[in-house]
């Protein structure tokens, strides 16, 4: 018997929206760069009594961005707490939206390995803060000397689409191509400036791999999916993609049993 294996992918993307505020209070959204904790207000540090107020710009982006893909957009928004504890959140809890988003049920056209147009169905696209940031050095300069770790709160309560497609991806190339139309979509339409490299976009990729029987097309595995982050180029998404799959048909052909985890690409060793 000849086997065959089929990628199975689907990519949750984080669209930080041009906003020149954060998502729920006055902070300047032009953090980037900036001196730590230099854009923080008792609103996205949470501090008791203060009355989160939606930023009206960041739902219109959102919408924008849900009806070019197609979504049906939901006449109303709610909000949901997600609470984690973890010390990048200082409020111990995100606002996002959990059961209903804003923009459900779309569709994105990529062009596929073979040169064909392929729908690629968007689940789902909603509004959620973004979280700070644990800096482990001094390397990025900003406190020159300082040896401890610190937390950076000027990204945290930023709004952030996240738009997730269901897992109709069947290859890294293809991937790579949706993610690179998502990008230009939301750079075309001034949502965000999809900036790779300064974490404006970042992409999470979902990844199992199924084993196929090549004549009659019954599955005979499937590993269980992988959750792959920190990726911060569309070349990074490729690569990382490529060696999650050779990593589960070498699974699957061994008979070994992965887990379901979310892994971290290591850009200069080349692995998850
Ligand atoms: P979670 O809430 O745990 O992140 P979701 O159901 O929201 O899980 O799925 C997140 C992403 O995983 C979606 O982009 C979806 O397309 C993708 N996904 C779901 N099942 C699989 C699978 N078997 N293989 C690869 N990707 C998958
Ligand atoms: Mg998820
Ligand atoms: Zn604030």
């Amino acid at each position: 018997m000849t086997v065959r294996y089929v990628p199975v992918i689907g990519l949750e993307i984080h669209v930080q929206l041009a906003t020149e505020s954060k998502l729920f209070c006055r902070c300047s959204a032009d953090y980037f760069g900036k001196a730590p904790n230099a854009h923080i207000c008792p609103g996205c540090m949470g501090l008791p009594g203060a009355m989160p107020i939606l930023n009206g710009r960041a739902a219109e982006l959102a919408v924008r961005a849900g009806i070019a893909l197609s979504c049906k957009i939901r006449d109303r928004l709610y909000f949901d707490r997600k609470h984690y504890f973890y010390a990048d959140l200082s409020k111990a809890y995100q606002i996002s939206q959990d059961g209903r988003p804003v923009a459900e049920g779309g569709l994105l056209k990529i062009r596929s390995d073979d040169g064909t147009l392929k729908p690629v169905r968007i689940t789902r696209l909603h509004l959620e803060e973004d979280a700070g940031k644990l800096v482990h050095s001094a390397a990025d300069g900003r406190l020159e000397g300082a040896e401890n770790s610190y937390a950076d709160y000027n990204r945290g309560g930023m709004a952030l689409a996240e738009i997730v497609s269901e897992p109709d991806l069947s290859s890294p190339g293809e991937a790579r191509e949706y993610a690179a139309r998502i990008r230009q979509l939301v750079r075309y339409l001034a949502v965000s400036d999809g900036d790779m490299e300064k974490g404006s976009l970042r992409v999470d990729a979902n990844v199992s791999v199924k084993q196929v029987d090549a004549d009659t097309g019954e599955v005979l595995a499937w590993s269980a999916r992988a959750e792959v982050k920190n990726m911060n180029s569309l070349r990074a998404l490729e690569r990382a993609l490529e060696y999650e799959i050779r990593r589960h048909r070498e699974a699957l052909a061994s008979g070994e049993r992965l887990e379901r985890e979310t892994r971290h690409w290591n850009e200069a060793e080349g692995v998850t």
